[in-house]
């Protein structure tokens, strides 16, 4: 035991910067300088999507935690604690390859840059819903798998018989794919009554500015409240009254034909005259429609 922790104590740690961030990568055991750099890749990779939302990194440092060699694939579990610490789990093996299509990182640090609170379908949905357009924005991602596993994903968030509200049904869809659908609707709301112009990321910057990130708990009132402030619209706090506190459905397909995306086949099609087609490419360019 002695002997790993002074083992452990004398591997050095990777310092990077993000914008005006610092971000230390540690690492549990020695590890060769090439699957150092893979490491330090996938986490400039992951800044660079989170950035693309807040455009800047979310907390001024943060330590990630690579616990290496714990089996599984890849990467196998990431955790975010009090805003200043993500622990991942990785295989010794791991490549480029797989860092590349890796969610996990992406959707911790998205954690940091949000305030916990009670319901945690808020947060849960929050990083799953940005992660993916996040990694599309900054070049990482095709727009065709964003909506792909959106298509597939989003089913299973929806109220099953006999769930209450997304507040009182803390279940695994609900919490992750019911929270991320509750912000894509938010978002495609804000940008449609704005005209494009507005977005969800005005919201989520405002939070943090005050203070918002994943050292604080904040009641889920304020977090909708500070967000609407931002757009000048109570737009997530009349949704949160709708799917918080009752089983609303969404009726996904009639969505999806708005949004002009579908399957043929596996492959998705997207369809450039469908009512709300810019702001589907918005969302994942990042950029105002038009
Ligand atoms: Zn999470």
């Amino acid at each position: 035991m002695i002997t790993q922790a002074a083992s452990a104590a004398s591997v050095p740690d990777s310092s990077l910067k993000a914008g005006d961030s610092s971000i230390t990568v540690g690492f549990s055991e020695e590890v060769p300088q090439a699957f150092r750099t893979l490491v330090e890749n996938w986490v400039h990779d992951a800044a660079d999507a989170v950035m693309t939302v807040y455009g800047r990194y979310p907390v001024k440092q943060v330590m990630i935690r690579v616990e290496v060699g714990l089996g599984g694939h890849g990467v196998s579990s990431g955790r975010t604690f009090d805003g200043r610490l993500i622990k991942v789990r990785m295989a010794s093996d791991v490549t480029r390859a797989i860092l590349r299509s890796d969610w996990i990182l992406t959707h911790e640090m998205f954690h940091l840059g949000f305030p916990d609170t009670e319901a945690n379908w808020i947060g849960e949905g929050l990083s799953t819903y940005l992660e993916p357009l996040a990694r599309a924005r900054a070049g990482q991602l095709g727009a065709d798998e964003v909506w792909g596993s959106m298509m597939d994903g989003f089913p299973k968030g929806l109220p099953a018989a006999g769930d209450m509200g997304l507040d009182k049904t803390p279940t695994w869809g609900r919490t992750y794919w019911g929270g991320a659908l509750f912000w894509l609707l938010a978002d495609v709301e804000i940008r449609q009554k704005s005209g494009n112009r507005k977005s969800l990321d005005d919201t989520l910057r405002a939070i943090l500015v005050e203070g918002g990130t994943g050292s604080e708990n904040w009641p889920e009132e304020k977090i909708f409240r500070r967000g609407d402030a931002a757009i000048g619209m109570p737009i997530l706090e009349e949704l949160h009254e709708r799917l918080g506190a009752h089983p609303e459905t969404t009726d996904l397909a009639a969505f999806w034909a708005q949004l002009g995306v579908s399957r043929k086949g596996r492959a998705v099609v997207f369809n450039e005259d469908a009512p709300l087609a810019a702001i589907r490419r918005a969302l994942t360019s990042g950029k105002a429609g038009h």
